[in-house]
């Protein structure tokens, strides 16, 4: 038997310092090991359309695959959690949208820091969104849903995504333009109420293009406006909410990645230059374009300018949503 200290000293001869304090798979360089997306919503949603869209293509950049999962519930918050909790190794990431601007001050009580703790990545994209129906809902243009609204008011549902999802954003904005309060039903996501609406057992949504465009497309729901200030090439037909008779009615959906807090600056600038090379590639870009948005600059998928769009983007919703005392507890 080799006594410790002669196998310590042999072993660092034959494999240097460095061999002794870390295992095998730790010393090749990062990333060694898939890594997972964090989606905070169901699959088959308007966020996981743009994840998994971004995910394969940073795979390509950084040699492993980047898995997304699905972490539904509670607005985000619940797969926002998990990844503020996770270890800040570079394997553990979430691709979250607007919401990450209106949780600090929607909830007043989380378990998890929502803006100290996380690093940001880069901002991904702004997806419009869309107001939707069943397909047989009694209206067929916005003045007639408004109309309807004001007559049915609890009798008609809202589907969204929980408090904190931009389902639930763009249904306040819209019950407030409209000067009613419908009944809302939360999903984990709107994917799963997307389905829900084309069966026909919810009435109306405000979702993204990254779910809406195909089932517009092929009338499987009613659609009445676009929330852009300008009509989206993509829909060429569907009236903005301005031109539509809700003037200054607009909200498009910010998305962005990131770690948890504490992950190196170095993981962080590999995921970032992943990050943009996702965001040139051109399928990205043409399904991007075909749902009705396209990738940021490659100067936003960074981890500065994200920062400073997300601090901004926090200060901006507070004032509002306080004033409509629109808290989650
Ligand atoms: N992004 C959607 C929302 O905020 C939810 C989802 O992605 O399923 O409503």
């Amino acid at each position: 038997m080799i006594p410790r200290m002669f196998r310590r000293a042999l072993l660092s001869a034959l494999f240097g310092a460095s061999a002794l304090a870390l295992p095998a798979s730790a010393q090749q360089a990062y990333p060694n090991r898939p890594i997972s997306i964090v989606v905070p919503f169901a699959a088959g949603g308007p966020t996981d359309t743009v994840a998994r869209l971004v995910a394969e293509s940073m795979g390509r950049d950084l040699n492993t695959s980047v898995v997304v999962e699905n972490v539904g519930g509670a607005g985000g918050t619940l797969g926002a959690a998990r990844v503020a909790q996770a270890r800040p190794d570079g394997y553990s990431l979430l691709l979250h949208h607007i919401g990450m601007g209106t949780t600090p001050t929607l909830y007043r009580r989380l378990p998890y820091d929502p803006v100290n703790g996380f690093e940001t990545i880069g901002l991904v994209t702004a997806v419009p969104m869309t107001i939707i129906s069943r397909k047989d809902l009694p209206a067929t243009n916005l003045a007639e849903l408004v109309a309807l609204a004001r007559r049915e008011k609890e009798k008609l549902n809202l589907a969204n995504a929980g408090v904190g999802a931009a389902s639930h954003l763009c249904g306040l904005l819209l019950q407030t333009a409209m000067q009613v309060q419908l009944t809302t039903v939360p999903y984990r996501g709107t994917g799963p109420a997307m389905t829900d609406l084309m069966g026909g057992t919810v009435d109306v949504m405000c979702d993204q293009t990254t779910n809406t465009t195909e089932q517009i497309r092929a009338g499987s729901v009613k659609a009445y406006a676009v929330t852009t200030r300008e009509r989206l090439p993509s829909l060429p037909n569907l009236p903005t909410a301005n031109e539509a008779g809700l003037p200054g009615f607009e909200v498009t959906v910010w998305h962005g990645l990131y770690a948890p807090k504490g992950t190196s600056p170095e993981i962080l600038a590999r995921l970032s230059k992943a990050l943009q090379a996702a965001l040139r590639d051109e399928k990205v870009v043409s399904r991007f374009n075909d749902l009705g948005t396209s990738p940021v600059p490659q100067s936003e998928a960074t981890p500065e300018a994200h920062r400073t769009f997300w601090m901004a983007d926090i200060a901006k919703w507070r004032p509002i949503i306080q004033a409509a005392g629109a808290y989650a507890d």
